[in-house]
């Protein structure tokens, strides 16, 4: 019966009503994973700022004509096989006990799959394993142990993820565990100063989070970490549960995560960027809102400073089917990384939410 309504004009009313709903209509889902024509497509690649070469290598891949995902996780496995970027993969800090766990997930927008793994060890490319979930399992989140087992099925070789630098900065830590680890005493919802009130001076986040647009107009993402530096054993961040870490509609567009993920998982941002675009809002305009929704939800008072904001950040990326394309964080200072056809990938500020003072507690 919506025969008679033009389908730009149909997703653009329900876009601007705010009804996800339309993407379950069978006809618009089958007619959008058609190839747009060439002239309106616009190719991009954003990520977090440690992917410069990340996204340079899926844009190279991209204009020879490659999927957005297997050019995102070759991008991608760039970082992760770098043993100084010690927040993916090889070289990643480690756990607690000084064992490096990684974390990843890919979503594939034409298809409207997803795959993930959680705290696997011992597996340099947790992205490639995390493509291989969604392509040859009937699951989207396989961890741990399973995790390892499914990788070693398909051939991946175990190897030590731990580099002489992760092993010294672990070391350092370990040494000097105070009241700076993951493990809270009894407290109270007023208790300052325990927990992330103190850790966020001194803790590493970091991860990369990469989507892409492809020539037929496809969108696809992928976000890979060793997660929060000397966490507990078993921690899972928000870079492999699809809503958090990261989110594709292939009707609107992708976003994906970098930052505390506690916070993250509490307020599945990566969805609500998607959806906030697929309300008409720009990926920047998206990412602040998430932003904001982060700052809003944050009211243990050990998380927030005397002006009641986010002690931590949070860092957000997204592109949108038009391949327009954005970057937020709560704090400023924020940078991400973009390609839109080039050679090399530039890094260009994010938008935030807070300015960070001098010796802001962030
Ligand atoms: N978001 C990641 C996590 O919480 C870490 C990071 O991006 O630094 O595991």
């Amino acid at each position: 019966m919506h025969i008679s309504i033009r389908r730009r004009d149909f997703i653009k009313s329900a876009a601007a009503a705010g009804f996800s709903a339309v993407v379950g209509d069978k006809l618009l889902a089958s007619e959008s994973s058609l190839p747009q024509s060439k002239a309106a497509v616009k190719p991009v690649v954003v990520s977090s700022a440690n992917g410069l070469q990340a996204t340079a290598k899926a844009m190279e891949m991209i204009q020879q004509g490659a999927d957005a995902l297997d050019a995102i996780v070759a991008g991608v496995n760039i970082v992760e096989d770098d043993p100084k970027d010690n927040s993916v993969g090889y070289g990643g800090i480690p756990n607690e006990d000084g064992v490096v766990e990684l974390d990843a997930s890919v979503m594939h927008g034409p298809t409207g799959r997803g795959g993930a793994v959680a705290s696997i060890r011992n597996i340099k490319n947790p992205s490639k394993v995390a493509k291989l979930v969604m392509e040859r399992t009937d699951h989207v989140l396989i961890v741990g142990e399973g995790a390892l087992r499914f990788a070693k099925a398909h051939g991946f070789k175990e190897e030590n993820l731990l580099t002489e630098e992760s092993r010294e900065l672990w070391l350092k830590w370990k040494e000097n565990l105070s009241k700076d680890d993951d493990w809270l005493p009894p407290h109270d919802f007023e208790s300052k100063d325990i927990g992330e009130g103190l850790k966020s001076y001194i803790r590493n986040y970091g991860t990369i989070n990469c989507d892409a647009i492809d020539l037929k107009g496809n969108i696809s993402g992928c976000t890979t970490t060793s997660g929060l530096s000397y966490k507990i054993p078993g921690r899972v961040g928000d870079s492999p549960i699809l809503g958090a870490g990261l989110y594709v509609d292939n009707e609107f567009g992708a976003a994906g995560s970098t930052g505390r993920g506690e916070a993250n998982l509490l307020s599945c941002s990566s969805v609500m960027i998607v959806e906030y675009m697929s309300q008409g809002k720009s990926p920047e305009q998206a990412c602040i809102m998430a932003c904001e929704r982060i700052a809003r939800q944050t009211k243990e008072k050990r998380l927030i400073d005397e002006k009641g904001r986010p002690k931590f950040d949070v860092r957000f990326y997204a592109l949108n089917k038009k391949g327009d394309f954005g970057s937020a964080s709560i704090w400023s200072g924020g940078k991400f990384a973009v390609n839109t056809g080039e050679k090399q990938s530039r890094l260009a500020e994010s938008a935030y939410l807070y300015k960070r003072e001098p010796r802001a507690s962030n």
